[in-house]
């Protein structure tokens, strides 16, 4: 046994990992967020214990490793809602476009177009960069209205937006998650995904109903 490979919470321990977390959020006034349990770099095992603790939507960043772990949980009585919440790539729809249930990560035209071309109608966010970070994803927040109606005239349904804060101090994010909270109602969506695991209080703050949190359910996972 390798020490330091990252060992996937047990049951018990997501189990009150996932309580804490519930609590954590309900003290900022939000009970009403849900929690999308990012499995990103952690093994199946993982996301299995996800859904045995009743969280059941679940979040991956890289296609292969989506693909494999819908794969190995197609047996399971519990069905995952799988998001898609990583950088994109074009040629990469096709080979998730059945399993995935909603793509959060969606920042540019062209992948609006493939989505619709292999999974009509199919639930997506647009996200948005409001962090003044370049290099982070996500469309800037001028582009948002062009980006609206190309998903409609894809007939693709946009549930909301996403966004990554800011990085470093979780208050340095507070500005960009407000940003992101009015470009929702500016736009009439319902959805607004912010907040991970070390600045999901400050989202919560400001509007999220969609929080996404991988370390503080699953532990450190390895960097790639
Ligand atoms: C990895 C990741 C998360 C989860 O991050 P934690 O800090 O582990 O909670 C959330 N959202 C996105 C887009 C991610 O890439």
């Amino acid at each position: 046994m390798n020490d330091d490979l990252p060992r996937p919470a047990t049951v018990d321990e997501l189990a009150e990992r996932s309580a804490r977390l519930r609590a954590r959020i309900d003290a900022r006034g939000g009970k009403e967020v849900q929690i999308l349990a990012v499995t990103k770099g952690h093994v199946v095992e993982a996301a299995r214990n996800a859904l045995d603790v009743g969280l059941t939507m679940l979040g991956e960043n890289y296609a292969q490793e989506l693909e494999a772990k819908a794969a190995e949980l197609a047996d399971s009585v519990v069905e995952p809602e799988w998001h898609f919440i990583g950088r994109l790539q074009r040629n990469k729809v096709r080979r998730i476009a059945d399993v995935v249930t909603s793509w959060d990560s969606v920042d540019r035209s062209e992948l609006l177009g493939e989505i619709a071309k292999r999974a009509p109608g199919a639930r997506v966010l647009l996200q948005v960069n409001v962090s003044e970070e370049p290099g982070k994803g996500g469309c800037e927040p001028g582009e948002l209205g062009r980006l609206l109606a190309t998903a409609a005239e894809a007939h693709l349904q946009v549930d909301g937006l996403m966004t990554i804060g800011r990085t470093g101090d979780p208050e340095a994010a507070r500005p960009g998650f407000r940003l992101l909270r009015r470009l929702c109602d500016d736009h009439g969506l319902a959805v607004c995904s912010m907040g991970m695991s070390d600045d999901l209080d400050v989202a919560v703050d400001e509007g999220s109903t969609l929080v996404r949190v991988g370390t503080a359910l699953f532990g450190p996972r390895l960097r790639r």
